[in-house]
């Protein structure tokens, strides 16, 4: 029997998958494609917030890295990476794509469905919805800095509503580092 009243997150998936606590994690596989998406993060040239993603598929093979980055053919035209303008014409949102759309992007080729997708920043609602729309199952992540947001809150909603294994990964040793506010 079915126990409803349980959180998705603390018991898995209501279809009876396995949740990411039942789940072997590898460690040294995790820190290895973790570590891989933190390299990726150090070439966006976004002065303050650098992210990077890799997209791994169940043979644990990556299929597909990124960071966050203006469009091909953008980079480096002036188009804006502030985020303070009175115009948004001259704040970076509106322009920039984010590291997990150049992941799934990148994975050009492969089917996602079932893959991990290993993310230095929880995904923000526009990146959930390709995450989700790809067939991406499990979604593990460095930090979570804007959990309060909104669109926080929305990727949260929509996750956890299409079944998206969510984990923090573990970061204990404090090996996996990224400067989030260099300027
Ligand atoms: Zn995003």
């Amino acid at each position: 029997m079915a126990d409803n009243s349980q959180s998705s997150t603390a018991a898995g998936a209501s279809d009876g998958a396995p949740g990411p606590s039942e789940r072997e994690v590898d460690l040294k596989l995790d820190h290895y494609f973790m570590n891989k998406a933190v390299q990726n993060a150090k070439d966006s040239h976004d002065p303050k917030t650098k992210v990077g993603a890799c997209i791994v598929n169940q043979e644990k093979k990556v299929v597909g890295v990124g960071h966050n980055k203006m469009p091909n053919g953008c980079e480096d035209k002036g188009l804006p990476w502030g985020n303070d303008d009175d115009d948004p014409l001259n704040n970076k949102y509106v322009y920039v794509c984010h590291a997990e759309l150049n992941a799934i992007v990148d994975s050009r080729g492969h089917d996602l469905k079932g893959c991990s997708l290993y993310t230095t920043l929880y995904p923000c609602n526009e990146s959930s919805k390709i995450i989700i729309q790809s067939g991406i199952t499990e979604v593990i992540y460095l930090f979570n800095k804007y959990e309060d947001d909104t669109e926080t809150k929305a990727s949260k909603k929509m996750l956890e509503l299409a079944g998206v294994q969510t984990r923090m990964y573990n970061n204990e040793d404090k090996k996996l580092e990224i400067d989030f506010t260099v300027q």
